[in-house]
């Protein structure tokens, strides 16, 4: 937790908390204005959906986990507020799984670039992938498609925290097993995902990790059981319908 003074107590902590790091994120160059917009609609939805894990998350998660781990090159992918959030997180989600990190921007900057990636290599990351952009995701424009070949580019699976829709859509067309952590079930990230995970990434990054050391040595039966039998509707069915079901406190 970085210089942090919000009582863990307080029955808002964890969404104070995101603030706060959203915040320190655009202070330090991390995260741009647009992302305190992404982070306002995430925050609604995480109000509705009570601010908790529900079950068809955690059964999301276990699949991501599956995937990463069946995976013959998974790569995690990095925007400004997923840095900002769980910069940690994700390093322990690679070491994990033995993905790669990649940065990759909707508003593409080299500061920004080299800012995240020097913030994950502070977290502990050793190898930051995004800065070379020597490939390139069909259908997008120019600065929106760039991706390192050898990162991105190459991989079967792809962890994608708060995509934008289009890159989303984008990636799906290439083929890519897509997990995506969105806290609203509507968008079409979430929507076009192998895995859609509705749950705030502070929640479900950890949750992944967990998952994946528990299924560390799994068969590749037991891993394909698990990823075959998750069911995508179901899960943003579930999510929809607990978001409807709303919080009365
Ligand atoms: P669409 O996919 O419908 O086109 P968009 O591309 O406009 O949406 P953005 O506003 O760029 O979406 O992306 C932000 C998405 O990330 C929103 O769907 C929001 O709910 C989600 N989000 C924001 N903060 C978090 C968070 N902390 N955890 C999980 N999801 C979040």
């Amino acid at each position: 937790m970085d210089d942090i003074e919000i009582p863990e107590s307080h029955p808002r902590y964890e969404s104070l908390l995101t603030r706060h790091r959203i915040e320190a994120g655009v202070e330090k160059g991390i995260t741009s204005q647009q992302g305190l917009i992404a982070q306002g609609r995430g925050e609604a939805y995480d109000y509705l959906l009570g601010e908790e894990t529900i079950d068809t998350a955690d059964e999301a998660a276990r699949a991501a986990a599956a995937h990463l781990l069946l995976a013959d090159h998974a790569v995690l992918s990095v925007n400004g507020n997923a840095a900002a959030l769980v910069p940690g997180e994700l390093v322990e989600l690679a070491e994990a799984t033995g993905a790669d990190v990649e940065v990759n921007l909707f508003n593409r900057t080299e500061e920004r670039m080299e800012a995240i990636a020097e913030h994950l290599r502070e977290h502990g990351a050793e190898d930051v992938l995004g800065l070379e952009a020597d490939g390139r995701i069909p259908g997008l424009d120019h600065e929106r498609a760039k991706v390192d070949a050898d990162g991105i580019g190459d991989a079967d699976v792809v962890l994608v925290p708060l995509e934008d829709g289009d890159r989303a859509e984008a990636l799906a067309a290439m083929g890519k097993t897509e997990l995506v952590i969105d806290l609203n079930p509507l968008s079409r990230s979430a929507q076009t995902a192998t895995v859609p995970i509705v749950d705030n990434i502070i929640r479900a990054v950890p949750t992944i990790t967990a998952h994946a050391r528990e299924l560390q040595d799994a068969s590749r039966d037991e891993l394909e059981g698990i990823t075959d039998s998750f069911d995508r509707e179901a899960a943003l069915a579930a999510a929809e319908d607990a978001i409807r079901g709303g919080r009365l406190d």
